[in-house]
C-alpha cells in the first residue's frame, strides 16, 4: 500500500520570508529613507528659525553649564581675527558665524545652530594657535553641513517612529532631552565627523598645505584630557582611526 506523504507547511518559510522582508525595509529606512527625510526638513527651515535655536541653545547653555570666559581679551581678539581670517580664507560671510569664548573646565567646541561655534577656554590655554584653527574649522564644517540640525532631526523622527510603534509615548522625553542638549555632549554619526575632518584638512591643505595641525590637536587633546561627559573628546572618539584616516592624505 503506498504512503501518502504529508505536503510540507510552507508556513516557516512565509513567516521567515515575511521576518527578513520587515527587517530589510526597517535597515532600508532607517539607514537611507530616514536621514534623507531628515536632511530635507533641515533644509526647509529658515534662517531666522535656526538663529533662534541657536540663540536660546546658548542661553540654556549659558544657564546651566557655562560661566565667562577668563581668557584676556587681547588673547580673544587674537582668535577672533584668526577666526575670521578662516571665513575669508574659504570665501565664507563673516557675519554667518559668530565665535563665542566660554568657561566650562573642559576642553570643548562646538557649534549650535545659527552659525554660532562655541570655544571653552581650557581648549584655548591646551593648544597652539594652529592647533586651535584647526578645531575651529572641524567646528565650521559641522555648522557649513548642518550636522546639528540633520542629527536631532533624524534622533526625533527615529526616536517619534519608536514611540508609536511601540506605543510607548515615554520615548518622546527623550526626544525632547536630545533636542535640547545642542551639542554639549552630542555623539555625531561617524559619517558625520568625517565629513568635519575633511571639510578642515581640505581647508588646512588648500590655504597652509597640510593638514598636520589637525592631527596634532587630535593628539594633543586626546593625551590630555581625562574622561568626562562634556570634554570634546568624550563627543569625538575613535580619535586613532581619525588620526589615520587624516594621515593618509
Ligand atoms: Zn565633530
Amino acid at each position: 500500500m503506498p504512503t501518502l506523504q504529508s505536503p510540507r507547511s510552507p508556513w516557516p518559510l512565509i513567516i521567515l520570508a515575511t521576518v527578513l522582508l520587515v527587517a530589510l525595509a526597517g535597515y532600508k529606512i532607517h539607514s537611507s529613507l530616514l536621514p534623507r527625510a531628515a536632511d530635507w526638513i533641515a533644509d526647509s527651515i529658515p534662517d531666522s528659525v535656526r538663529q533662534a535655536i541657536g540663540e536660546r541653545s546658548l542661553q540654556t547653555l549659558d544657564d546651566t553649564h557655562f560661566s565667562a570666559s577668563e581668557i584676556p581679551l587681547q588673547r580673544q581678539q587674537a582668535i577672533q581675527a584668526s577666526f575670521n581670517a578662516l571665513l575669508q580664507e574659504m570665501e565664507f560671510g563673516a557675519e554667518d558665524y559668530q565665535l563665542q569664548f566660554r568657561r566650562l573646565g573642559q576642553p570643548n567646541a562646538f557649534a549650535l545652530a545659527g552659525g554660532t561655534i562655541v570655544i571653552t577656554d581650557t581648549l584655548i590655554e591646551q593648544l597652539q594657535p594652529q592647533q586651535l584653527d584647526a578645531i575651529l574649522l572641524h567646528e565650521i564644517g559641522h555648522t557649513h553641513h548642518d550636522h546639528l540640525l540633520k542629527h536631532n532631526i533624524r534622533t526625533s523622527i527615529y526616536y517619534l517612529s519608536m514611540a508609536l510603534l511601540f506605543g510607548d509615548i515615554n520615548v518622546v522625553d527623550d526626544v525632547l532631552v536630545e533636542a535640547s542638549v545642542t551639542g554639549l555632549s552630542l555623539n555625531y554619526s561617524r559619517q558625520f565627523e568625517r565629513q568635519a575632518d575633511d571639510f578642515a584638512a581640505r581647508a588646512l591643505i588648500r590655504h597652509r598645505g597640510t593638514a598636520s595641525s589637525l592631527i596634532s590637536a587630535l593628539k594633543r587633546l586626546s593625551q590630555s584630557e581625562p574622561s568626562n561627559p562634556v570634554s570634546w573628546l568624550s563627543t569625538h572618539p575613535e580619535v586613532a582611526e581619525r588620526i589615520e584616516r587624516l594621515a593618509e592624505r
